[in-house]
């Protein structure tokens, strides 16, 4: 087992174990699904809406060379810098380029995952700037120097009590239980940022062809400020966000509150189209526009699994998962947890080092059924442990799969086997758990399930006779 499998399987054991950390992911969801239920039904139709979704994201990814360029031409007709990264690093150093040729000091942040991935907060750091998130869930994951904790809510493990302390540890704020106060202790500190930043630094969550824009969507209305305050603005974004129309955001922005975060729509929508023009009054006077590659073309090549890129990072496909509620966000150790992250960190990472995260599911579907761009997630999962195993398979999975095969093949052999498992199966409490058991690493923590009493074969059998 490699380190990350290692360090995934004890943190899944040690979260899955602690019952408060589980109580307080439940207590978090549970407003979520009543509201997203709610907001999928004013919706004319919300199984009509995902198909559409899925298809306008086909027609974007599978012509993304096109909307691409078109997107890419149409901004910088008006200014914008964009520059193309084929990996992390890439970016990573022209963000840092751009930084230093500004002079920059202070640097502000509004929440991208993009970022996140790409490790950008620490290199700037190590290059010398201050970074400073202003999401207020990342602005607190930040001060704790840990990573985001969901994809759309990066704080929701910690109680009011923990940023209570933090901010009276780390900001010298009062304690208070208030959820109002502890955002103004939040927005005091981030105002001050607000206006010493040199450079804003942000996502996207759409990019649109056919106008050249970027679209951001929020709740605080720090990106707004973060894209605007400061002279310079770097946005930073996968190329798969591409959507072809500006009319595709009247169901997408919708469907992406709805699946998010379960509200109708995000309080701020705003689409970015270049640095300030001649006689507007504000705005960034330099727009750049990095657009990360980073092994996306390599899943864009591989036909079967390409629909991964669809993803709109709702985190949906996270609230709705058995094992993202009980091993929590922190255990994935990769940038994107849950679902769509044992689905695509294989492909952005290493297959053999992350395929132990598609093992890590019941298969139960729970994510398929809720994703808003229809992506058939626990299929893609079945299939990286396919891709894995035939890469490089191990040697018991050969012994089993050659044992398996060789028994298909001889149906008196699969009888026989069926039979003598059934006489067996009394015995399997008695020896449950202890060294006797050859399956007790699964049987150590949940009942083996119960042989049929009778087989499929003799059940067809009396069918057709009576
Ligand atoms: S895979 Fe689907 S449900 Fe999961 S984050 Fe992406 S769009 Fe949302």
């Amino acid at each position: 087992m490699n380190a990350y499998a290692q360090a995934f399987k004890e943190a899944a054991r040690r979260y899955a174990a602690d019952t408060v950390h589980r109580d307080r992911i439940q207590q978090a969801l549970a407003g979520y699904y009543v509201k997203r239920d709610e907001n999928k039904a004013r919706f004319q139709s919300w199984p009509g809406a995902r198909a559409a979704a899925a298809d306008i994201k086909w027609e974007a990814v599978n012509h993304l060379d096109r909307y691409l360029e078109e997107f890419v031409s149409k901004l910088e007709a008006r200014g914008t810098k964009v520059f193309w990264a084929p990996g992390a690093k890439e970016a990573r150093d022209y963000i840092i380029g751009v930084a230093r040729q500004h002079k920059v000091r202070s640097i502000i942040k509004s929440k991208s995952m993009t970022a996140e991935e790409i490790h950008l907060n620490g290199a700037l750091e190590d290059a010398g700037f201050e970074v400073v998130e202003s999401d207020l869930g990342e602005f607190i994951v930040q001060l704790r120097q840990e990573p985001p904790y969901h994809i759309v809510f990066p704080a929701m493990h910690l109680t009011r009590r923990q940023i209570s302390d933090l901010f009276h540890e780390r900001l010298g704020s009062e304690p208070t239980n208030s959820p109002e106060d502890l955002t103004m202790v939040a927005r005091r500190v981030m105002r001050r940022k607000y206006c010493a930043a040199d450079l804003g630094i942000s996502g996207a969550n759409f990019a649109i062809a056919e106008t050249g824009m970027i679209s951001i969507t929020e709740n605080e209305g720090n990106a707004r400020l973060t894209t605007s305050l400061p002279k310079v603005h770097v946005a930073i974004m996968g190329i798969e966000k591409v959507l072809p129309r500006l009319s595709d955001l009247a169901l997408f922005l919708p469907m992406l509150a709805t699946s998010g975060a379960g509200q109708p729509i995000a309080c701020y929508n705003t689409l970015y189209g270049g640095p300030r023009q001649p006689g507007e009054p504000d705005g960034p006077e330099e727009f750049h526009v990095v657009l990360l590659d980073n092994r996306r073309t390599a899943l864009l090549a591989d036909v079967e699994q390409r629909d991964a890129l669809h993803c709109i990072r709702c985190g949906a496909c996270l609230n709705v998962c058995p094992v993202f509620k009980n091993v929590g966000g922190h255990t994935y150790g990769t940038t994107y947890p849950g679902p769509i992250g044992s689905v695509i960190t294989p492909h952005l990472r290493e297959l053999q080092d992350w395929k132990h995260l598609s093992q890590a599911s019941s298969l139960c579907g729970a994510c398929t059924e809720t994703c808003p761009v229809k992506i058939n997630l626990h299929h893609h999962l079945l299939r990286n442990r396919r891709n894995a195993m035939r890469a490089r398979p191990g040697r018991l999975e050969k012994m089993l799969q050659t044992g398996f095969a060789f028994m298909m093949r001889r149906p008196a052999l699969y009888q026989f086997a069926a039979r003598a498992g059934r006489l067996a199966q009394p015995l399997q409490p008695l020896v449950q758990g202890t060294v006797f058991d050859p399956l007790r690493a699964w049987t150590q923590t949940r009942s083996f399930p119960r042989v049929a009493k009778k087989s499929f074969r003799k059940l067809w059998r009396e069918r057709k006779k009576s």
